[in-house]
């Protein structure tokens, strides 16, 4: 068994961080019934990862960056 250590693409669960902002963000990987491509985009507008099959991700900020507010939710 080697360790590969660049993956050529992100895929399964995980953690990926933003090239643009430097968010962190965990993606979790749901299967579909359908083939449905789509992406999820950081808040920045930078996308992290996009698909083309029967699954679709999740992405829940891991880690903010200074200036969000993500611990003080509501008005
Ligand atoms: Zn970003």
């Amino acid at each position: 068994m080697t360790e590969a250590k660049a993956a050529p693409a992100f895929w399964g669960d995980g953690k990926i961080e933003c090239k643009k902002c430097g968010r962190v963000w965990y993606l979790t990987k749901h299967s579909l019934i359908q083939r449905d491509p789509d992406s999820v985009e950081c808040r920045c507008g930078e996308t992290l990862h996009s698909w083309n099959g029967a699954v679709m991700y999740t992405a829940e900020l891991i880690k903010p960056i200074p200036g969000d507010k993500e611990h003080k939710e509501g008005a």
